[in-house]
């Protein structure tokens, strides 16, 4: 299959390319980027890119696709194709499954399911703790032989320090990235959204920032200590932002994600108990979000993962303390970037383009988020002048669970190749 992109502004930041230039694509390799590619008598498929942006496939290092174990939230087959939509080619997934991803066998499963079902590539995260337990290490090079691309107890933070300690230890030995849901429980208390003013308001049980900023403190010391690498998983208050970027001063080993909730919504969207609103760590307050938009700015947040987290209408649709933390995210996140970050001018769309697949791609040491000639074409081409309304009903995901439905996005993905393959065609997925 050979495929030529026309005329679009390629930006590829690993590489230092932004030119309006051409991409020829054969057995799934980018073959050449050159102005004015002419092949004459060959034929080809001819994507007409003019006026559109060329990007990497978007890499998205936190998602949950709930398979094995949950399939009717969402599994594999729908999961990927839930990505696709949002141009991303790439996921990693977290081992909260059922089985959890904490050997080798759940590991295997989900890279061979994604192989028959999937449609983007699909790296699987394997746990910190055997069962997410926190008591004992996972059987980490294990794992990372079958292919786990890094490892996290997600959902749940690693409670005893002296077993974080010995996972980033180990993880360092087999080069492997430890990502780190910091959350401490105590501090939490059982809260359902931000500690404050809605939180009263409310009359909800509120969660203190000091839960989430206590345990970026200790996994920044430890990575200090021991000079390990830690990755803090979604990061949403100010004071995060703050340690982290005091951190990288010092040269601890530290990087960070943050999600297109924490920079676009408030804990005001829990008004009316809005439950798609209801997420681990929760929305903050407008404050936080500027402190988001800062460390993205300045460098401090490398990446924007989705957190990907579907869940079942019957598990959001009932009373607030009860409904199931997060939401879905694959098909609103570039948007969400583009309309917030870039047409604001707190990025770039070359920065978000770097935060959104370069960045990930290279905390897991994934040779993929870039366009570099002889390597596997994931490609994702979009319009950023292009408005889209968000339709819940639309979305190739099996659950419905966003806050975002019925907002005016703009860039929504038209063509996206994976492995080389026309997977979205004019935004129609094939
Ligand atoms: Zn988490």
């Amino acid at each position: 299959m050979k495929i030529l992109i026309k005329g679009g502004r390629v930006i590829d930041p690993g590489n230092n390319i932004d030119k309006v230039t051409d991409i020829f694509i054969n057995k799934g390799v980018i073959e050449d980027i050159d102005e004015n590619i002419d092949l004459n008598g060959i034929e080809m498929e001819v994507i007409d890119a003019a006026g559109k942006i060329v990007s990497p496939g978007l890499v998205d290092m936190h998602c949950h696709l709930r398979d094995p174990g949950q399939e009717y939230k969402e599994d594999i087959e729908s999961g990927t194709k839930s990505a696709v939509m949002g141009g991303i080619t790439s996921v990693a997934c977290m081992p909260n499954t059922k089985p959890v991803a904490d050997n080798e066998s759940v590991i295997t499963y989900i890279q061979s399911k994604a192989k028959e079902v999937g449609y983007v590539n699909v790296y699987p995260i394997g746990a910190i703790s055997k069962g997410l337990k926190g008591k004992e290490l996972a059987e980490i090079g294990e794992m990372k032989f079958a292919g786990a691309v890094a490892i996290s107890d997600d959902g749940r933070p690693v409670v005893e320090s002296g077993l974080m300690r010995r996972a980033m230890q180990y993880a360092d030995m087999f080069d492997i990235t430890v990502i780190s849901h910091c959350e401490d429980i105590g501090l939490a208390d059982g809260g359902h959204i931000n500690e404050g003013f809605m939180s009263t308001y409310l009359g909800l049980r509120g969660i203190t920032r000091a839960a989430e900023e206590v345990m970026v403190s200790r996994d920044i010391l430890i990575a200090e200590a021991t000079n390990t690498a830690i990755h803090i998983a979604h990061v949403s208050t100010r004071g995060s932002v703050e340690l982290v970027r005091q951190a990288k001063k010092r040269g601890v080993r530290v990087t960070c994600e943050t999600c297109p909730h924490y920079f676009t919504l408030t804990d005001k969207a829990v008004d009316g108990f809005n439950t798609n609103a209801k997420m681990n760590p929760p929305l903050r307050t407008d404050d936080d979000v500027e402190a988001i938009k800062e460390g993205l700015k300045d460098g401090t947040i490398d990446c924007i993962v989705t957190d990907h987290a579907p869940h079942h209408i019957d598990e959001k649709n009932c009373e607030f303390a009860l409904a199931l933390n997060g939401i879905v995210g694959f098909e609103t996140s570039l948007g969400l970037g583009l309309k917030y970050l870039v047409e604001t001018g707190v990025l770039t769309i070359n920065e978000l383009i770097e935060k959104m697949a370069v960045n990930p791609a290279k905390i897991l040491g994934l040779n993929k988020g870039n366009l570099s000639v002889g390597n596997t074409a994931d490609i994702t081409i979009f319009d950023p002048t292009v408005n889209w309304t968000v339709d819940i009903e639309k979305f190739s995901s099996k659950s419905k669970n966003s806050p975002y439905n019925g907002f005016e996005l703009c860039g929504k993905p038209e063509y996206v190749i994976v492995g080389g393959n026309v997977v979205v065609n004019q935004g129609i997925l094939l």
